[in-house]
């Protein structure tokens, strides 16, 4: 197995790839103020194996375009929506979300959950924002600073991780930059990097590491996941996810 395959399979065995939960797709969506009186076209950029698609397609009269880089995902994705009765609303795409082969105005929604940064907050918003109809919403959630002071070696970790990390005023500049107006956010509770994330990841270490004979690569991923998790146990008060609900001008 080279890297990448090793990482597919280490996210693989969790029912989400990254912080959030249930009743947090389902408070933006509230947030959102959809137009529920006919059918709506959603895109989950980013998708892994579902978290967000399966409420989104169970919550609302939709048809989703469910769009993950890693093919395994996709599958489990759709095994998952055959359990809960969707699989008819959701159609898989294997692709990368900074090259996406939709049309202009296709939807009236563009979901992504802790996934935007493996393009970039302000790449990713700009490049899907002609996908969206006018007046179409974007919910997207950002690794995002609390407040304006921090721990040195907090800030040094995650502007290594990913540089773009900033205050949710930034962030909310960047979404008004690129031609939104943001309606409303919200931090995800500590329940949805813990309970919901992190505690279940932490039980497949063992056999993970088993199935790949302990290898130094599969070590490497284990520990450098316990290094994020510590640093959230040690100073999750100074950051969090924001989910970011937001309006494309009409
Ligand atoms: N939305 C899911 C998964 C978040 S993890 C959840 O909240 O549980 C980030 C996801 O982005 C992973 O599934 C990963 O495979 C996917 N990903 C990484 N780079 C990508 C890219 N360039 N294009 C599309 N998906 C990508």
């Amino acid at each position: 197995m080279n890297s990448t395959e090793l990482l597919v399979d280490f996210f693989r065995g969790v029912a989400r790839q990254g912080p959030g939960g249930d009743a947090e797709t389902k408070r933006a969506l509230e947030l959102a103020g959809l137009d529920r009186s006919r059918p709506l076209r959603i895109a989950d950029l980013g998708c892994g194996t579902g978290s967000s698609a399966l409420v989104l397609a169970s919550e609302l009269d939709a048809t989703l375009t469910a769009v993950d880089i890693f093919p395994p995902f996709l599958e489990d994705l759709r095994a998952r929506a055959r359990d809960c009765g969707v699989e008819d609303r959701i159609t898989t795409v294997a692709g990368s979300m900074d090259s996406l082969p939709f049309q202009d105005s296709e939807f009236d929604v563009i979901w992504s959950e802790g996934a935007i940064y493996n393009v970039g907050f302000a790449n990713g918003i700009r490049s899907w924002s002609r996908f969206l109809k006018p007046g179409g919403v974007l919910v997207v959630s950002e690794i995002t600073w609390l407040g304006s002071r921090r721990p040195q070696e907090l800030q040094s970790y995650w502007e290594w991780e990913y540089p773009e990390i900033d205050t949710t005023s930034s962030k909310m500049r960047v979404l008004e930059q690129h031609g939104y107006t943001p309606c409303a956010y919200f931090v995800l509770p500590d329940r949805c990097w813990l309970d919901n994330y992190y505690h279940p990841l932490k039980e497949t270490f063992g056999s993970f590491l088993e199935r790949h004979g302990d290898s130094d690569q599969a070590r490497a991923i284990v520990e450098a996941q316990e290094r994020e998790m510590g640093l959230y146990e040690k100073y999750g008060a100074y950051y969090g996810y924001a989910v970011y609900v937001a309006r494309k001008a009409l």
